[in-house]
């Protein structure tokens, strides 16, 4: 009778447990959310996302972690800061062998795994591969930068082949970067600003001295003449450009979306739409997205639809969130444990079962990188912000910036000064960020075993 009601309550376990839902992440680069409809930009660029937010939950303060793709994808897959997986814009730049990845551990779920891209800073040298079966960079077979329309045929027959095994696919599109959109010719415009020198050659120029100040013999030239100097100025033509672009991104998920509800798989499939890092189209001098950790930059769309979780369709979470969370967040979607790894993000689905749950109140951003102007300028600019203030900090300068983001969305006006006693709190917690990420293992700061194991046996206690 006993082993009747223990297979029964099994039978009973195994048939109320809901099949896996499938996950799809879409990752924009040069996403800064301040451009779509559903954060509030006046023009209508954005129609299809924000259509797709109606039906899915967003996050209004939505943070990258750095300023740069390969930094950001990192941390999306280890679930940590660059800090932790030390992949910044200069060398050593593949992720560390000893990280293990979401993809890894959505395929020990049970999973299909696909990735789909593109661009430089998601060819497989990067170590960003471990764990998918199918891992398509276009860029590697030779191709330039591959529009997702090009990519999306092949994305949707992956999906449709999955049978009854739930699928993790992620999709980096780069329709939106830098140059934006070269072949809708907007440069011609009447009344354009007359910058040409706009990233067209792949990279965005460094207009400026990190802090702003007059540029030394070590520092990048001097901006081009008729840019904005420091303050948070947009280009019109770029913006254009840029607005362009991203309404023919946008129509692009629209139906790539419109698809997955052909197949029938949006009501089994959670799907994610976010971006890596922002842009800066002129503000504070700056264009592109390799320097500077503005607004412009870090803050990112994040919309996502959960369908276990139909009531909180058109919901908005006002918490800081970072791209770190969304590790524990796939994992805890897929029913995988994770408590081996060490995440610094947390899961988003806490604020899904309990919208009130306690959540951080400091987030954290990092970028560093040397530039190719001088061979010893290193740019080294870490940030913390609250819900109100965010803190600068130009490391290789020893100097703050302070903004108060209520009153000063678009950070023109510096406090430091002013607010010491807030520069001084937020300094504070940075220092315990940067400690906290620190490897705390006994052993040399290098982390090399010593080189004479003798001289410490001749230690004795008193030394
Ligand atoms: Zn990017």
């Amino acid at each position: 009778m006993a082993l009747t009601l223990t297979l029964l309550l099994a039978v009973t376990a195994a048939q109320a447990k809901a099949p896996a839902l499938n996950v799809v992440v879409i990752d924009v680069c040069s996403a800064r959310a301040d451009h779509f409809g559903a954060y509030g930009y006046k023009k209508d660029v954005t129609p299809g996302i924000d259509a797709a937010a109606k039906d899915a939950v967003l996050f209004e303060n939505a943070m990258a972690q750095s300023s740069w793709c390969l930094s950001n994808y990192a941390s999306l897959f280890t679930g940590h800061t660059p800090e932790v997986h030390g992949v910044y814009a200069m060398a050593p730049r593949t992720l560390p062998k000893d990280h293990v990845t979401v993809a890894q551990r959505m395929k020990e779920a049970g999973y299909d795994t696909a990735a789909y891209s593109g661009g430089t800073w998601m060819l497989p040298d990067w170590g960003l591969n471990r764990g998918f079966d199918h891992y398509i960079n276009t860029l590697s077979t030779g191709a330039a930068l591959t529009a997702f329309a090009k990519k999306m045929p092949e994305m949707l027959d992956w999906v449709s082949g999955r049978g009854s095994r739930p699928f993790f696919l992620y999709a980096s599109i780069e329709d939106l970067h830098i140059p934006y959109a070269p072949e809708l010719h907007v440069l011609e415009e009447p009344n354009a600003d007359g910058v040409t020198r706009d990233g067209g050659a792949g990279r965005a120029p460094l207009l400026r001295g990190a802090d702003g100040a007059a540029p030394a013999k070590s520092d990048p030239p001097a901006p081009e003449p008729g840019l904005p100097k420091g303050r948070s100025l947009a280009l019109p033509q770029l913006v254009t450009k840029y607005d362009a672009s991203l309404n023919r991104t946008d129509r692009q998920i629209a139906l790539f979306l419109s698809k997955l509800k052909e197949r029938g798989l949006w009501d089994k499939t959670v799907v994610i739409i976010t971006g890596d890092h922002g842009e800066s189209l002129g503000e504070h001098g700056l264009t592109g997205h390799m320097e500077g950790l503005y607004e412009p930059m870090l803050h990112v769309p994040l919309i996502m639809h959960h369908p276990g979780f139909p009531q909180l369709k058109g919901r908005r979470y006002a918490q800081l969130v970072q791209r770190i969370d969304l590790a524990p967040t796939l994992l805890d979607i897929a029913g995988q444990p994770y408590g081996d790894m060490e995440l610094q993000g947390a899961s988003l689905m806490a604020l899904f079962e309990n919208p009130a749950a306690p959540w951080r109140e400091y987030a954290f951003a990092a970028s560093k990188r040397s530039t190719r102007f001088a061979k010893d300028f290193i740019l080294d600019e870490r940030v913390v912000r609250t819900k109100r203030w965010k803190l600068h900090w130009y490391m290789q300068r020893n100097r703050y910036e302070l903004y108060d983001l209520q009153a000063d969305p678009l950070e023109e006006n510096d406090l430091a000064d002013k607010r010491p006693d807030v520069v001084s709190n937020l300094s504070f917690e940075l220092i315990r960020h940067l400690e906290l990420s620190r490897p705390h293992a006994p052993g040399l700061p290098s982390g090399k075993a010593p080189s004479s194991p003798a001289g410490l046996e001749r230690r004795t206690p008193g030394d």
